[in-house]
């Protein structure tokens, strides 16, 4: 607090304790004769005089008058200790200069990145320190004419140290207005670029960082903790540099800029750093059983109960001996696939017409169009009986997961393979691995999800240590069925590494369709395609050439485009014609109700109670797939692939859902006028 002490008896000023920030007043007596000097008051240590004087309100005014003078520039000036303090202590490179620009201040920080001494720079002006020759001729001319216009200057700029090297760094010019609405003073802050991985901050920090995670490691003498610390640079896994980086940031940050980071850190430290944190703010009953039934693998639900499936072997179709030939395809049946490069294409057609085999029939086609029989040097027959036999392990008991659900996303697979930037990105071995992966992708499933496999304690569950069950199964089934019988062995004549990439595409795509992998897929895609190609575009129209290039066809991002453009087939039903969409819908759902009534039946735990026949909506189920799953992921998938007539029938199909849902209908149709 700031005292403002009244002295009436002068002598009782030496009872007061001195201070600075004391304003101390003489109350004196009016002078009968003339004025006397003030002097003799201050020297005894008095601020002010005030002349005694009866009336309240005199008194009260000259009380205001010292508070908002002489008290409150007491109190600016005792935050200035505070903040030089700051400024001292601060790791960012900061400089003062007047209007003139003239330097008044530079702190030790940029004494330390500079190289000079403040005595050196201080009083001089700011032409008269030497500059980088390594900035832009203009740079200088465009820094100075916007902030003489009093806005701040923000960029990247070369400061030349003493010994004449040159440093870049990210500097921030604020002009300080004061009296006047004039500019009294620049405020510059130096960041030197690249700072963060310079060897004399590292350490300082890795050690702040190791003390988390290797309590031990802190009690190593500080010279051999240096040492060992630079030789395990290069061990540091990358969320290691990530979390030094932001470290190093919050130490010259403002408060709440180092606490948001601290927030940071604490979201960096999960593993799962692309999923959304599930079943916190979701109320919805379907979207919640949605998340429960398909985006965990049944950990948390795991039941005692001994539910075993019977391993079957993998099945033989009974017509391997006589594979069929494109040339056999029946014409009925040809015509029903005339179209099937439109995205329109209706499989159920297909299905009826072929008798429920459509993946063998829609796979001649699409492969024969594609080339693969050429790619992979195998044999038009061996590629017959191979997807004959992969359609053979489809269950065609399932509503949905049965071989005209692998037929619907191979159809949506090439469809999309045909997108230019999707042409764009892959090569052949890429579009022949997206093929096969969609045509194997759900084999054998038996219609039952990866947590009621879990729950049941089923033998694929207890294989795949309820991990990705059925993704595992179905990739591993699909290698079984192809290498154990040379006659549909598809991979055969290939060459050994190209195999091995082949295979690997195959499984990653496969693995790629288990749901609690959802978000991951879709934010890494986003962030390392989508974002980088526009900032591309932002900056110089249609971005160039050899950059987007870069961006479409690095391995990482390939493999990005590979497992978003599969699981885009995967659940491309909500994108497709209305009425598709809504026979899909209503296969679903059955498949979901058939698995409450078993789990039912065998006092299972009930792994998403909305799907219960008899309760159920349907529009409100698929209202809620949509908004959670569909369509953040196909915003994204258009961006990228430019796919208009999906977007106009995702669009459409919801707009039906919620009318349904508006008129409380709970049915897949209307019911009839
Ligand atoms: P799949 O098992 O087909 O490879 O993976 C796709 C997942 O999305 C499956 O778990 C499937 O049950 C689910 N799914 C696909 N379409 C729909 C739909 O229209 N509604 C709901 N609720 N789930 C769907
Ligand atoms: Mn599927």
């Amino acid at each position: 607090m700031i005292n403002v002490c009244l002295c009436f008896p002068f002598r009782s000023i030496r009872a007061v304790t001195s201070s600075e920030n004391t304003v101390i007043v003489a109350v004196v007596k009016r002078p009968d004769r003339e004025e006397a000097s003030v002097m003799p008051l201050i020297k005894s240590g008095f601020n002010r005089r005030y002349v005694e004087n009866p009336n309240m309100m005199a008194c009260y005014n000259e009380l205001l008058q010292l508070e908002r003078g002489e008290v409150l520039a007491q109190f600016k000036l005792r935050a200035c200790n505070a903040i030089f303090t700051a400024l001292e202590q601060s790791q960012e490179a900061i400089e003062i200069t007047n209007e003139d620009q003239v330097i008044q201040y530079v702190n030790p920080a940029y004494e330390s990145i500079m190289g000079y001494q403040q005595g050196e720079l201080i009083g001089k002006e700011i032409t008269e320190v030497p500059k980088s020759e390594k900035n832009k001729p203009d740079l200088l001319e465009t820094m100075n004419s916007c902030i003489q216009k009093g806005k701040e200057w923000q960029g990247i700029y070369y400061a030349k140290k003493k010994n004449g090297d040159s440093v870049q760094q990210n500097v921030k010019i604020t002009p300080v207005i004061g009296q006047g609405g004039k500019i009294r003073h620049y405020v510059s802050i130096h960041r030197p670029l690249h700072d963060q991985n310079k060897a004399p901050r590292l350490p300082r920090l890795q050690l702040v960082f190791l003390s988390r995670q290797f309590p031990e490691k802190i009690f190593l003498s500080t010279h051999s903790s240096m040492a060992r610390i630079h030789s395990m640079t290069i061990m540091i896994a990358p969320i290691t540099k990530v979390i030094n980086i932001i470290n190093a940031a919050q130490e010259s940050s403002p408060m709440p800029v180092a606490e948001a980071l601290d927030r940071v850190l604490e979201i960096l430290r999960t593993t799962e750093l692309y999923s959304p944190q599930l079943g916190t703010k979701e109320e919805d009953p379907h979207t919640n059983d949605l998340v429960g039934g398909l985006m965990t693998d049944g950990l948390r639900r795991l039941s005692g109960n001994e539910y075993i499936f019977a391993v079957k072997q993998p099945h033989l179709p009974s017509h391997l001996a006589m594979p069929l030939s494109l040339n056999d395809i029946p014409p009925h049946v040809a015509q029903t696939m005339e179209n099937e490069d439109s995205w329109d294409f209706d499989i159920f057609n297909l299905e009826t017409a072929c008798l429920k085999r459509p993946l063998t029939y829609l796979g001649l086609k699409i492969f024969s169009r594609f080339g693969v029989c050429e790619f992979l040097s195998c044999p038009e027959a061996t590629l017959r009986s191979w997807l004959q036999g992969i359609e053979a392990n489809y269950h065609s008991t399932n509503s949905y997961h049965n071989s005209s659900h692998a037929a619907d996303v191979m159809h949506a697979t090439a469809y999309f393979l045909c997108k230019e930037r999707v042409k764009q990105s892959l090569e052949q071995i890429d579009e022949v691995a997206a093929l096969i992966a969609a045509t194997v992708h759900d084999v054998d499933h038996p219609g039952r999800t990866n947590s009621f496999l879990c729950n049941a304690g089923s033998e694929l569950a207890i294989l795949y240590n309820d991990t990705a069950v059925l993704e595992s199964h179905h990739a591993a089934l699909a290698f079984q069925i192809t290498t154990r019988d040379d006659k549909c062995n598809i991979f055969k004549n290939m060459e050994r590494n190209e195999y091995r990439t082949l295979r690997q595409a195959i499984i990653d795509m496969v693995l790629a369709t288990e749901m609690t992998k959802h978000f991951e897929h879709v934010n890494k895609f986003v962030n390392s395609i989508n974002k980088p190609l526009a900032a591309l575009e932002e900056n110089g129209g249609i971005g160039d050439e050899e950059s987007v290039k870069g961006i479409l066809t690095s391995p990482d991002n390939r493999i990005l485009v590979k497992r978003m453009l599969i699981k885009c087939a995967d659940i491309s039903n909500p994108c497709r014609p209305l009425e598709l969409c809504i026979e899909w819908a209503g296969r679903i759902s059955e498949e979901y109700f058939a698995q409450t009534d078993e789990e039912k039946r065998q006092s299972l735990p009930v792994v998403m109670p909305v799907f219960d026949r008899n309760t159920c909506s349907i529009p409100k189920s698929q209202i809620s797939f949509i908004d959670y799953f569909i369509t953040d992921m196909f915003d994204a998938w258009d961006a990228f692939a430019d796919l208009p007539n999906l977007m106009q029938h995702l669009d459409n199909n919801f707009k039906y859902w919620k009318d349904l849902d508006e008129r409380k209908l709970h049915s897949l149709r209307p019911p009839p006028e």
